[in-house]
């Protein structure tokens, strides 16, 4: 590994000043993804600066029932929150379909959302990646790329966004707040995280020398119910080939949708908030025919490689088993907690 320096910022202040004046620094939270990116070369920061003393941690209340999760705060603590747990269960099931239970107690909210793609030939320093170093090509296209894109990516890069907490974010309406040298401001969920388009480098629309403070929830609307699913390669510690994050609420009638939210995962390089489906849905009864053509109407967007068609296939059973297992939880008036 190659030598860096090292801070510890006890201020959003110093942190920011300590990045902006050291060349090649980058932030430290957990270090889940970053310490294993700098064993292989992947990355090479010239110093940390460590996130860890700011007082980022917490998880609390805000008037009128929004939550606001600290950006430091640990993956197993958002998931095993009670207010999270009851209001919100597709951000605790997201939380706990990711990665193992030691590294959820390392991980924090912040560096959940900027995790790099696992794509194994960004990983790998001898492989052609327009991700890690622009303008290389991407070795993917052309080799083992059963795990990657089907909807949105380019020809540039293929790769998807591991996350499965920003899936959930991006269904259940979150915001990102940042802070960096030029003050906060917020990002929608949905808007955070980038398709790959001429720029695969950049995963994000986070500015230089920006923190991620916290993730603002807003206020789950009386009567919705919502899940996350997942499939994978083997049943815990493993990414998913696909996977999707849906909230539900029925209207005054008990029968048909008043809202509905679709996010994917593991199809794009971004969550994908199935924008098409919600609207086929939105104010039919989501009877299995009207849920399928939804969300089959939702996936014609999709661009299979060679190796990966099945991811469409996959997802649509997803959302459809999702979506029907939301409808019955709603009309019984159960939500129920993981
Ligand atoms: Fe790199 Fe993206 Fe191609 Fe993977 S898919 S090799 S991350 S450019």
């Amino acid at each position: 590994m190659k030598p860096f320096a090292y801070v510890c910022a006890a201020t959003l202040q110093e942190a920011t000043a300590a990045h902006a004046g050291l060349p090649g620094s980058r932030y430290l939270a957990g270090g889940t993804n970053l310490v294993d990116l700098m064993k292989r070369g992947v990355e090479r920061p010239g110093t940390l600066v460590d996130l860890a003393r700011l007082p980022l941690a917490g998880i609390e209340e805000l008037p009128g029932g929004a939550l606001r999760i600290g950006g430091t705060a640990r993956n197993s603590d958002v998931a095993a929150h009670p207010l999270v747990r009851s209001r919100h269960p597709a951000l605790t099931q997201a939380l706990l379909a990711g990665a193992s239970a030691q590294l959820r107690n390392a991980a924090t909210t912040g560096g959940n959302l900027l995790q790099r793609t696992r794509c194994p030939y960004f990983q790998d320093v001898a492989a052609a990646c327009n991700k890690r170093e622009p303008g290389t090509g991407c070795a993917a296209r052309d080799a083992v790329h059963r795990d990657h894109a089907v909807l949105g990516h380019s020809e540039h890069c293929i790769a998807t966004h591991p996350s499965d907490m920003a899936v959930a974010l991006a269904a259940l309406d979150a915001e990102i707040e940042l802070h960096g040298e030029e003050g906060a401001r917020t990002v929608p969920a949905t808007a955070f995280h980038r398709l790959p388009g001429d720029r695969p480098e950049q995963d994000t629309v986070l500015r230089h020398g920006e923190i991620v403070t916290a993730v603002l929830l807003p206020a789950a609307a009386p009567g919705a119910v919502s899940l996350y699913r997942k499939a994978r390669e083997r049943a815990s510690y493993a990414f998913a080939l696909a996977s999707v994050a849906a909230v539900l609420e029925l209207g005054p009638d008990g029968r048909r949708v008043h809202r509905v939210a679709l996010a994917f995962g593991g199809l794009a390089h971004a969550p994908w908030r199935a924008a098409t489906a919600e609207a086929r849905l939105t104010g039919t009864e989501p009877t299995a025919e009207a849920v399928r053509e939804a969300v089959e109407a939702e996936l014609a967007q999709a661009r299979p490689l060679r190796d990966n068609a099945y991811k469409v296939t996959l997802a649509r059973n997803l959302a459809c088993d999702a979506l029907a297992t939301l409808a019955r939880q709603a009309q019984d008036g159960q939500p129920r907690t993981p």
